[in-house]
């Protein structure tokens, strides 16, 4: 061992380094267990909130976040550790993937590798380890999916299973008072997509000022500009030219051009000719005959003034995502060019109504009656902007899983009981496997348990009792047996209304040993040298 790491540095070269064996390994545990332990705080209802605080200089203190979200803590985590890194990254996964189940998938994975690192010490090899851990996650997934049931999708119950779930994933959060209020406004959200998956269609505006409660949907769409000065503030069946044009052939004001001309005359002409331009483009934007104009650019004063004498309404600077939002709602196209006035058919967007409406002091512009009628918009109020964008982020998560649920419709119950469930299995499993993968095996649903006790511990509950209890009720064949989170005891989740998604609690769960198996796999940590720019 000495003469390696004697003889190691002449090989690499200068900046490089090498962990081996042992020590890359615990470098692995510590840095994966240690963010583990950072979020586990947070899972579960009663889990704690974290502020994450910015460092280095320009960064006030209003740019605190406070937030439960297990995604959104690990993605502001600045670490150096490469298994640490791994773990951040599935947790962003698995918010992009289902959009719930962060801090699941985190505190899954650390505990798996705590586990894993009480076998190492045992000299079981770590290919052990992970065959191990192989049968078991198979084992898990297939009772997981056992466990879970399917509802159709037009049914009364579905429509229940969807409000029972956005409590659930709402529960953990900072709304929980409101829970009730915000998982029904988040149904109502999602089941006007219609099954379809474009969360673009669901607007969420903030603006502070009132409380959580004076939160609302709206049908229709939103767009937080104001309609021009001197055009028409109500317009009924409009028809929609969404455009991302320059509406301006001022370059020389722009650029600062520099001209030079013999006599006054000449900038009149140049003016003119600019006019000229502006006015052409003009003309061709009237021949398809629209009655509103959204621009994501700037309008100047002259064609502004050309398209509202001709009766149109005209919307400038509207922000990019508020474009590409007016465009799908309102089924227009975005366009450049107008060459083809004959596509006016196709290209406009339509809708019943805008009209100019006042949220709290806020002038904002409001569609109804869209073309495609799935648009709506979640206005959100509270006190302070710390509270909106925790609020929003909750939402988010919500009208995620729902979507996600709308897809797959399959449930399974909640309140540790899938983890607990899978765990049985796994422990099933090991009585018949001969060799050293049932130890891994038994770890694996060591792991799984620790999900329902940490819940528990966060609760303030005794969590050994606790388990054990939910153990026992389990082997009695109650099926919906689940931790009761106020009272501090084994409840009925199907009586409490605590369902989740399956694909949530599928993704974490493969996620998780997926990660701690390339952890568990490492031996070797070799620092490379940083990449040098060659000159040129
Ligand atoms: P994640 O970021 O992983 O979604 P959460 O903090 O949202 O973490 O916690 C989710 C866990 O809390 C799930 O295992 C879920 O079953 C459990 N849970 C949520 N609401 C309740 C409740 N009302 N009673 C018991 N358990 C709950
Ligand atoms: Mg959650």
């Amino acid at each position: 061992m000495d003469i390696v790491g004697n003889v190691l540095p002449q090989v690499l070269k200068d900046e490089a380094t090498e962990d081996k064996g042992e020590m890359a390994r615990l470098q692995s545990f510590v840095g994966a267990i240690a963010v583990a332990d950072l979020v586990k705080t947070t899972l579960g209802p009663k889990g704690m909130d974290k502020i994450l605080k910015p460092t280095g200089p320009g960064q006030e203190m209003t740019h605190i976040t406070v937030t439960n979200d297990g995604a959104t803590i690990l993605k502001s985590m600045y670490v150096e550790n490469p298994a640490a890194k791994i773990l951040i990254e599935i947790s962003k996964t698995q918010d992009e993937e289902v959009g719930d189940g962060t801090t699941t998938v985190a505190v899954l994975a650390g505990e798996l590798l705590r586990e894993g690192e009480k076998l190492i010490q045992k000299r079981i090899h770590p290919q052990h380890v992970i065959a191990g851990w192989r049968i078991a996650r198979d084992v898990a997934l297939k009772r997981l999916r056992d466990i879970s049931t399917e509802n159709d999708i037009n049914s009364q119950e579905f429509h229940d299973d969807l409000v029972k779930i956005a409590r659930t994933t709402l529960s953990s959060k900072l709304i929980t008072t409101d829970r009730d209020y915000f998982a029904d406004l988040c149904v109502k959200a999602v089941l006007r997509l219609k099954g379809s998956s474009n969360l673009d269609y669901i607007q969420i505006i903030k603006l502070p000022g009132g409380t959580i409660r004076d939160s609302y949907l709206d049908d229709g769409f939103i767009l937080k500009k104001q309609i021009t000065i001197g055009c028409k503030r109500r317009i009924e069946n409009a028809k929609i030219l969404v455009a991302n044009t320059a509406m301006d052939y001022d370059k020389i004001k722009i650029y600062g051009t520099k001209v030079k001309v013999n006599s006054m005359d000449k900038v009149a002409e140049i003016e003119a000719a600019e006019k000229e331009k502006m006015k052409h483009k003009v003309d061709k934007i009237l021949k398809y005959q629209p009655t509103v104009f959204v621009n994501r650019q700037l309008i100047y004063n002259y064609p502004e003034q050309l398209l509202a004498d001709s009766g149109i309404t005209v919307i400038e600077h509207a922000d990019f995502e508020g474009m590409e939002r007016v465009a799908a709602a309102t089924g227009a196209e975005i366009l450049s060019t107008f060459d083809a006035p004959e596509r006016s058919q196709q290209v406009l967007g339509h809708c019943d109504l805008i009209e100019e409406i006042m949220i709290g002091e806020e002038k904002m512009i409001k569609f109804t009656g869209c073309k495609k009628n799935e648009a709506c918009t979640i206005v959100l109020r509270g006190a302070s902007t710390h509270i909106l964008d925790e609020v929003d982020r909750s939402i988010h998560d919500a009208l995620c899983v729902l979507i996600t649920t709308v897809k797959n419709k399959r449930v399974v119950w909640g309140g540790g009981n899938s983890e607990m469930q899978m765990a049985a299995a796994c422990e099933e499993e090991a009585k018949k496997v001969q060799g050293k993968q049932a130890f891994a095996i038994e770890a694996f649903a060591r792991a799984l348990r620790q999900i329902p006790t940490i819940i528990c511990d966060n609760g303030g509950y005794d969590s050994a009792e606790l388990i054990q209890n939910f153990k026992v009720e389990l082997q009695k064949g109650n099926q919906t047996c689940g931790l009761n989170m106020t009272d501090g005891t084994i409840g009925n989740m199907n009586e409490l209304g605590v369902k989740e998604c399956l694909r949530v609690k599928e993704q974490a769960l493969m996620a998780a040993s997926e990660a701690a198996e390339l952890i568990m796999r490492v031996d070797n940590i070799v620092k490379c040298a940083p990449r040098k720019r060659e000159r040129a």
